[in-house]
């Protein structure tokens, strides 16, 4: 059984690790064996843990120190977890030597864009000019807003659909894609939602929370099925 690797949230009020419960469940039905890794500061003990595992996913939670990406922090910016922000970037550039799988689910897919390059809107309502106004439903278990899963890639492909329907609890976004991405979901505003290498290499990220979805809405099992697939080779 393949065992997957899963970056933990940081609680700063309670000084502790976490993770919520979905993450867990969603690797399990799957078929992986979830471990919940440490935080560290060392490259050679981040690579250490890898070495162990078969896959790596990175979770959602608080968002990414626009540091991160060259900009001064607004006051729409949640509080930074500069501990995790290390520990993911230390675990991506690991990963990708290791040529492991990797999935990102939310600030998952943020902070993989943020550490190839790319950057991020620190709040889409203040940031992200358009018609419409992005939809937020902090009820995760309910579809918020429509995906639009871009054909020929790898995402469209593990969905089997053009369309799907998708929750939205992220107030953040991407604003300039990495180099070396490529979107492969679009939401009906037009923000990018999910993307993937564009050379093949075995990545997928998401901002939508499937964990949470995938219980009442099997399709949704896709991401993690795909991840346990990569990950049993
Ligand atoms: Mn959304």
């Amino acid at each position: 059984m393949p065992l997957i690797a899963l970056t933990p949230s940081w609680n700063d009020e309670k000084r502790q690790m976490c993770l919520g419960p979905d993450y867990i469940d969603a690797v399990q039905r799957a078929g992986g064996a979830p471990v919940l890794l440490s935080f560290t500061d060392s490259e050679a003990l981040a690579d250490e843990m890898l070495s162990r595992m078969d896959g790596v996913l990175f979770t959602g939670g608080g968002d990414v120190n626009p540091a991160c990406y060259g900009e001064e922090m607004l006051p729409c910016c949640g509080a930074p977890a500069d501990n995790r922000d290390q520990l993911e970037t230390l675990l991506l550039r690991c990963a990708l030597r290791r040529g492991m799988p990797i999935l990102g689910i939310c600030r998952g897919l943020q902070i993989i864009n943020v550490c190839l390059g790319g950057t991020l809107y620190q709040d889409i309502g203040e940031q992200y000019s358009h018609d419409l106004e992005h939809p937020r439903n902090d009820v995760p278990r309910d579809y918020a807003h429509s995906m639009s899963l871009v054909s020929g890639t790898m995402l469209r492909s593990i969905y089997g659909a053009d369309e799907i329907q998708v929750n939205s609890r992220h107030h953040q976004g991407i604003k300039t894609l990495a180099p070396g991405l490529k979107i492969n979901a679009v939401a009906p505003d037009r923000l990018i939602e999910g993307v993937e290498f564009a050379d093949g290499r075995p990545l997928l990220a998401v901002q939508w929370h499937p964990e949470s979805l995938q219980d009442r809405y099997p399709e949704h099992r896709a991401p993690f099925d795909w991840l346990i697939r990569e990950a049993s080779r």
